[in-house]
């Protein structure tokens, strides 16, 4: 499955928020037979359909999609070259499908900071810089022999082209995500910069309500997704009753905790969506990339359904809400019959159609 890695400068509150990622795992409830690395966090994305179905079809359970973080450590000034853990770091992020930077804007003379001052700013610059410099030695090591290809061979043309293009703004100091480049003649580099970006800002309880403050941050990392959260205090809540911990939140004036934010939009950096499907055994929401046909989804839920697809009987939530149940949504023409091109929307109810 795709993966988010979670990368940070020392002290930003990394391990805080890490540990009360793990603590919240849904996978020894949904998935017990799995086996995970010590370094992986399984989180379950929050989706309030799911409950809204399961009272509907009195399912005997909920299963929510989830998002894999892995914790790579090692992130610090001079890693492209080898410094801390450098080589196993880029490693590490290489093989992440996203990139999560947790950033510290907390202020905390108890904690120090690197480079002795809390700065976002130069905090993001410094982990650029390091992922930039390692994206132009990967360049530099495959651009003589793709030059010497793209002179012989005419399909390497728009690979060359796409690679000098990339050089040019990793060598204005900028990253291939931000600048917008499409990532897919540069795939088999595996660069670095070229994966979605995701950032988690770790802001003192004050900030969290602070619209102004949050704006600021957000300039800096756009297009790239922000969330805001306090480590610290995630990692009470997860301590918490489910009530107990809303009750917390609301008296911060949060609506939802920022591990359930962090799972919602990494999941959507991903490039990811569900399909849910509804019955009595369980409600569930299954995980498709964005653009996925209705074959592909039946695959997720067994090769065979993929194989053997006749068509999908769906209904989108929306509509099965308004109308109340199942039969009602049939009845009002709700419920449509779509084929194997039929490209699959968020939200969408689920019954597939199969021979076996
Ligand atoms: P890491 O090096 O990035 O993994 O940082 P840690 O998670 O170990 O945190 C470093 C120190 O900062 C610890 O003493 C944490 O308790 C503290 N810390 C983490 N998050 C916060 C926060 O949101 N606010 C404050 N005030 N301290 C924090």
């Amino acid at each position: 499955s795709l993966t988010i890695g979670i990368v940070g400068l020392p002290n930003v509150g990394k391990s805080t928020l890490f540990n009360a990622l793990t603590r919240n795992e849904v996978l020894a409830a949904n998935y017990p037979f799995a086996t995970i690395e010590p370094n992986t966090g399984v989180v379950g994305v929050p989706d309030p359909r799911l409950g809204v179905l399961s009272d509907m079809y009195h399912s005997q359970r909920v299963v929510p999609a989830t998002v894999t973080f892995v914790d790579i450590a090692g992130l610090v000034r001079g890693a492209s070259e080898g410094q801390g853990l450098g080589n196993k770091f880029l490693a590490n992020i290489r093989e992440s499908d996203a990139i999560c930077q947790v950033i510290r804007a907390f202020h905390d003379d108890d904690v120090a900071h690197v480079d002795g001052r809390v700065s976002p700013h130069d905090d993001i610059e410094t982990i650029n810089t390091e992922l930039i410099l390692a994206d132009l030695q990967t360049i530099e090591k495959v651009l003589p022999r793709l030059t010497k290809e793209a002179r012989l061979i005419k399909d390497k043309q728009p690979v060359l082209a796409a690679v000098e293009e990339a050089k040019q703004v990793l060598d204005s100091g900028r990253t291939v995500f931000a600048a917008g480049l499409d990532p897919e003649p540069l795939y088999d580099l595996h660069l670095l910069t070229a994966k979605p970006f995701l950032y988690a800002f770790n802001v003192d309880e004050d900030q969290l309500t602070d619209e102004g403050a949050k704006q600021e941050l957000r300039k800096l990392v756009a297009p790239a997704e922000a969330i805001f959260l306090d480590a610290k205090i995630e990692s009470e809540l997860v301590e918490l009753p489910d009530d107990e911990a809303l009750e917390l939140l609301q008296s911060m004036g949060q609506e939802e905790s920022g591990l359930s934010q962090l799972a919602r939009v990494g999941f959507a950096t991903l490039g990811l969506q569900t399909f849910l499907t509804a019955g009595e055994k369980e409600s569930r929401a299954w995980t498709i990339r964005r653009g996925a046909t209705a074959p592909e989804a039946a695959g997720v839920i067994h090769t065979d359904f993929q194989r053997g697809f006749i068509k999908a009987e769906i209904v989108s939530y929306d509509d099965l809400i308004a109308a109340g149940s199942m039969a009602e949504a049939k009845a009002q023409g709700k419920v449509r019959m779509e084929g194997k091109d039929y490209i699959m929307r968020d939200g969408d109810i689920v019954d597939f159609r199969f021979n076996v």
